[in-house]
């Protein structure tokens, strides 16, 4: 099979597109409504770093555009269409048959239409771009925080870091449980539930993908400001809390990576309209932002600064998460 065989069979839908150009021509073209602005963020995986050899290929792809899309979700964009860049180290019809399906499925369920891409021969890595739009000024930036700002989280965090020890056969956890971790590495949900409330009232977010303290710190860089967080507050898991160590449970929430929850930060009087809009929506504050530099932890024993954390490829800190 050739690389416009791949493209035709596997990457090409007859699907009417809701793009005025898609697949098949030197670019796709894409209108943007007017007042919004166009989001783009591109994410790589690369064998052996992002996923492991064996993994199933549909679970490589929905993982793959999830990813991205979480960054969409963490500006405040809502997903449009994406780009896929493919490379592949051979033509293997069951794996692609498989890795298109989980594409297609995942593309579906988030509304985000493939419209192009490129095909080559090489070590397996798969790179998507995606495409969201915002309303103008409406999206959450990193240097957006405010001091005085609660620091808010969504879901459950350290569940990553949990999956990634199971899957690794480094814990042992009960069935119902392992099922649980092992979505929650496979099939991160991009926020969009939680993003799209949060928009109108947040200053600035981040998606969690390298840990809470790598992340906020992003936050705290951009915007010039320090954050402390009240670890005795973070959201934990049944799931985690059934399988990890008592060091487990206070490191992985903070340090742990691949959670791909939001955090983000919002004045204490609009936290207070925001629940009271969006009753039941699984946020919870867990620090505030100050002035001063980096990252705080305090129990109510003690006040501590954060190792430093996060996973850097060409660093040689290797902590948290791959
Ligand atoms: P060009 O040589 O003009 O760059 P290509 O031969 O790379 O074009 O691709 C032909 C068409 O197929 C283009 O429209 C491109 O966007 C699309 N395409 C290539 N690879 C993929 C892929 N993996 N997924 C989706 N579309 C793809
Ligand atoms: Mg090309």
């Amino acid at each position: 099979m050739d690389e416009f065989q791949i493209i035709n069979r596997y990457f090409r839908r007859d699907s009417i597109s809701r793009f005025p150009l898609s697949v098949g021509d030197d670019c796709a073209l894409i209108d943007v409504p007017t007042g919004q602005q166009l989001a783009m963020s591109i994410d790589s995986l690369v064998e052996g770093v992002h996923f492991f050899h064996d993994d199933r290929p549909d679970l490589i792809a929905s993982r793959a555009l999830c990813v991205s899309l979480s960054d969409l979700a963490a500006m405040g964009a809502e997903p449009s269409c994406f780009t896929l860049s493919l490379s592949l180290p051979k033509a293997d019809e069951e794996w692609l048959t498989l890795f298109s399906q989980g594409l297609f499925n995942t593309a579906d369920q988030y509304g985000c239409e493939l419209i192009g891409g490129d095909t080559v021969c090489g070590p397996l890595v798969i790179s998507i771009q995606v495409h969201g739009t915002v309303p103008r000024g409406a999206a959450m930036k990193r240097s957006a925080a405010q001091l005085g700002d609660l620091v808010c989280v969504s879901g459950t965090l350290g569940d990553g870091a949990a999956s990634l020890a199971v899957l690794k056969q480094q814990i042992e956890v009960g069935q119902a449980d392992h099922r649980y971790l092992k979505d929650r590495y496979y099939q991160p949900q991009p926020r969009f539930d939680v993003a799209m409330c949060i928009r109108d009232f947040a200053n600035a977010a981040i998606d969690i993908s390298d840990g809470l303290v790598a992340d906020l710190n992003h936050i705290c860089e951009a915007s010039r400001l320090a954050a402390c967080i009240s670890t005795e507050t973070l959201p934990l898991s049944h799931s985690l809390l059934s399988c990890a160590t008592e060091r487990q449970r206070r490191d992985w929430p903070l340090y742990g990576g691949d959670d791909y929850q939001l955090c983000f930060t919002i004045p204490p009087e609009k936290y207070a309209l925001l629940s009271a809009q969006h009753d039941g929506l699984d946020i919870v504050a867990v620090g505030r932002m100050g002035s001063g530099k980096g990252v705080y932890c305090e129990t109510s024993q003690e006040l501590l600064t954060t190792k430093r954390a996060g996973y850097q490829h060409f660093g040689d800190t290797k902590e948290g998460a791959e």
